[in-house]
């Protein structure tokens, strides 16, 4: 199986499993245990911070392990809300992931005003519109970094500003753009920024909420007062080791593996308009993210494809992996203003750290393969 759906989970790297197994085979304690087998487990707890924030270039107490990047958004949005009474207005786009989005309709049903800013044809916010959107009572931004589904990447730059400048607290869901291009958080200006690991070649449910000491922020899961109180819970020691590893080894390779992600997704995107020149890339005039190529096609139903190229050994998605199995057309790209129809095409190639040339090309040949067979 070549396997390009790196958005979806891409697989743990070699020395993630190994930190993951020596932890699970060495660690016996707690980590907020006194005795001896709790220290060392505490011991590896702060090593794998350490290394996260070190990647981060951010001091380690603004790290907070959660359970994946559903879980951070949902601690920063309904965190950020409950410390606010549940009252004033939340901006985000309409591009969001469902685990923004859907803790923001229940926050309008209890009250809370939701702006959702419309993207245009390419999948980018206008900045201009944020600037207006932003009202008194407006206690949170909440826009990602890069789109999932096609790896549009927003105007960063821009909406830190503006979000400095209001001023108000920038929420960022950074799960499919951190490990694909190099990092920096504090040039980014944002006060909360979600991350999850198994995009990246980490474990699958574990992640982290990137946050600003000073903000205030109710804890969601309460009990033990783990994370300086602000997730309880015993912490996922070997899914924080594999985090660490894996941050340990993007602090020295993230150059690196993003020039190759981008030269092996020119050629992923050459070869395929070359043999099927009707393909229309989404997001091609936006900078994007090196590995994620979404595209629709004429009499092409997206799902089909999927499931036709998975049969001939290539695993890709139609859209995002939790939308995939609906009929309904994604959010997205009817959000790019495209019609349910040719939304219903759209499938997604995801690169990732393990994928060759060899598989580019071999894919290439069987996506072309699969289009023609399709539409015989
Ligand atoms: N945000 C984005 C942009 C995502 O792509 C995903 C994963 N599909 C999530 C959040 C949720 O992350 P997790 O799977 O770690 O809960």
């Amino acid at each position: 199986m070549i396997y390009l759906d790196h958005n979806a989970s891409s697989p743990p790297r070699p020395e993630v499993i190994a930190a993951m197994l020596a932890t699970l085979q060495r660690i016996e304690g707690n980590p907020s245990s006194v005795h001896g087998p709790g220290r060392a487990a505490r011991h590896t707890l702060d090593d794998a911070r350490r290394a996260v924030a070190k990647w981060m270039q951010i001091h380690d107490n603004r790290i907070l392990f959660t359970s994946g990047g559903t879980e951070a958004n949902h601690l920063a949005l309904f965190g950020l809300a409950e410390a606010c009474h549940f009252s004033g207005r939340i901006i985000t786009s309409a591009i969001e992931h469902p685990s923004v989005l859907k803790p923001l309709e229940k926050l309008q049903q209890r009250g809370m005003h939701v702006t959702q800013l419309p993207v245009d044809g390419q999948g980018r916010i206008d900045p201009e519109a944020l600037h207006s959107a932003l009202t008194p009572d407006t206690r949170l931004v909440s826009i990602m970094a890069a789109n999932n589904e096609t790896g549009v990447l927003q105007p960063l730059a821009e909406i830190g500003a503006i979000c400095r400048a209001h001023p108000v607290p920038w929420h960022c869901d950074a799960t499919q753009w951190v490990g694909k291009l190099p990092l920096a958080v504090d040039a980014l200006g944002v006060d909360l920024l979600t991350l999850s690991a198994h995009k990246m070649g980490g474990p699958k449910g574990c992640g982290a909420l990137v946050v600003t000491p000073a903000l205030s922020l109710a804890p969601q899961l309460l009990g033990g007062g783990q994370e300086r109180g602000r997730r309880s819970g015993t912490e996922n020691l070997s899914g924080i080791a594999g985090f660490g590893a894996l941050a340990a080894r993007l602090s020295a390779t993230m150059d690196l593996e993003s020039q190759t992600m981008t030269a092996l997704q020119q050629r992923l995107e050459e070869g395929i308009l070359k043999t099927l020149p009707d393909a229309v890339i989404l997001g091609a005039g936006a900078a994007r993210l090196p590995n994620t190529t979404a595209l629709t096609l004429r009499r092409i139903d997206g799902e089909t494809l999927v499931m036709t190229l998975d049969l001939a050994g290539f695993a890709i998605s139609s859209g995002a992996a939790c939308s995939s199995g609906k009929n309904t057309p994604s959010h997205v790209p009817l959000a790019m203003g495209l019609d349910p129809e040719t939304s219903r095409s759209m499938v997604r190639i995801s690169l990732g750290w393990d994928t060759t040339e060899t598989a580019v090309d071999a894919f290439i040949s069987a996506f072309k393969r699969s289009v023609d067979r399709l539409r015989n």
